[in-house]
């Protein structure tokens, strides 16, 4: 059996860069804990590979008010969001469940039917790109924006995501 994966993972980025605190929590994240694990923290990366959990994180950054970037993998496809979660300030902003109010039925985790390397790293490296230009104010982040990456094609575009007046998390 080897290690946790956060302990894993804690040492992995270790030896990328020592300069970093990391701090692990041996935790599922639900609807439970999710604000108060949250609630520390300046921006949120989700890249979670199921809906309940997303959910939960969307709803602890929406109490929380914490910017979140969120990643999607498909076999072959990638998504990228950012959600400002400022509300009631920013009436206009989207979040996670105005794009995805309930789990598809025929959803399918990256367990199930693999994923690429590669596509988890443009991806990623894109959701390091986003949550760097949050913190630093550079740029325009993709706030109410979903860019969809074509893997097999090599092409990408980029949506506009409207909020949803009667999303289940954020709608009145
Ligand atoms: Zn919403």
């Amino acid at each position: 059996m080897g290690a946790q994966k956060t302990t894993a993972m804690a040492q992995a980025l270790a030896a990328l860069n020592p300069h970093i605190q990391v701090q692990e929590y041996g935790t599922k994240l639900d609807g439970k804990n999710a604000q108060q694990i949250i609630r520390g923290y300046d921006v949120v990366l989700d890249g979670t590979d199921n809906f309940t959990t997303r959910f939960a994180v969307n709803a602890a950054c929406l109490s929380a008010q914490t910017p979140l970037v969120s990643g999607a993998l498909g076999r072959f496809d990638g998504q990228l969001a950012a959600f400002k979660m400022d509300r009631p300030t920013n009436k206009e902003s989207a979040c996670y469940r105005c794009f995805v109010p309930y789990a598809p039925p025929d959803a399918q985790t990256c367990a199930a039917v693999g994923v690429m390397g590669a596509l988890a790293g443009i991806i990623g490296s894109m959701m390091a790109m986003e949550t760097i230009k949050i913190i630093t104010g550079a740029g325009q982040p993709l706030y109410g924006k979903l860019y969809l990456y074509d893997g097999l094609n090599g092409e990408a575009r980029t949506i506009n995501l409207a909020k949803d007046p009667n999303c289940p998390a954020c709608g009145s």
